[in-house]
């Protein structure tokens, strides 16, 4: 069966700063943010790339910001509308740590969760201005630990599956990390938050390629875009109204 990519939409982050999608631009405007699950299905078992957030309540406990999700974009719920069982999957890839990624990864209790070896590191001791996108501090335990003995690491670019590989994008994150997917349409790249809305890979009048708002080397950041303009693929973005939109990609 030819590989494809769905993205699953398990729920919306409202009112959201700008800011934090576009590197200086956007301030005091807000948009909505819609949090994402890709499955990748056509090769020996289903992948999933990013787990989403925790519940509603959960994010605004933890994060205090406004967060949407009908009970039809839980997901397990998401998961059961694409005829995935959860026991299924084996392998589950965290693109980054940040809690918007990585929160249900409990939720596949027979997966490997393959995380790049300089993410792990860096979530466990993150610089301070990076310590709450983390849940690394006093009292909770990090949503990354979910799941945390089923944690393997990888280091660069890996293959995963056939036609599926592991690209190394550094610059939102140290250990940040996309998926190649060879589907019959061309090759797509889920890129992680090294491109958040499809503004950002497109740019402005100023830059090519915008980072994110959150970004912890801007020098690999830009390595990366570079890296991502040799790959030749469709790249689709982590956060955009419009990847949800399309849903499926193969
Ligand atoms: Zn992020």
């Amino acid at each position: 069966m030819p590989l494809a990519i769905r993205a699953l939409h398990v729920g919306t982050m409202v009112d959201h700063p700008k800011r934090s999608v576009t590197f200086g631009r956007g301030d005091g405007i807000t948009v909505d943010v819609v949090v994402i699950m890709f499955l990748i299905t056509g090769g020996d078992h289903p992948i999933i790339v990013d787990t989403g957030t925790g519940s509603p309540e959960e994010t605004l406990a933890r994060h205090g910001f406004p967060f949407v999700r009908p009970p039809e974009q839980a997901p397990l719920a998401a998961l059961a509308a694409a005829g995935v069982d959860p026991a299924e999957v084996k392998t589950v890839v965290n693109t980054h740590l940040h809690w918007d990624h990585c929160s249900n990864n409990d939720l596949f209790p027979n997966a490997r969760i393959l995380v790049q070896k300089e993410e792990l590191a860096y979530a466990i001791d993150p610089l301070p201005t990076n310590q709450w996108t983390y849940e690394r501090r006093a009292g909770i335990e990090p949503c990354w630990m979910k799941g945390f003995d089923r944690i393997e690491t990888v280091e660069g670019d890996v293959d995963i599956m056939p036609g599926v590989r592991i690209v190394h994008l550094p610059g939102h994150s140290p250990g940040s990390q996309g998926v190649v997917v060879d589907a019959p349409s061309g090759p797509y790249l889920i890129a992680g938050d090294c491109v958040t809305y499809h503004e950002n890979w497109d740019g402005d009048e100023r830059l090519a390629h915008i980072p994110s708002g959150g970004v912890t080397n801007m020098h690999d950041f830009f390595a990366s875009f570079d890296k991502i303009e040799q790959l030749g693929c469709t790249v689709i973005p982590s956060h955009d109204p419009r990847v949800v939109a399309r849903g499926v990609f193969a």
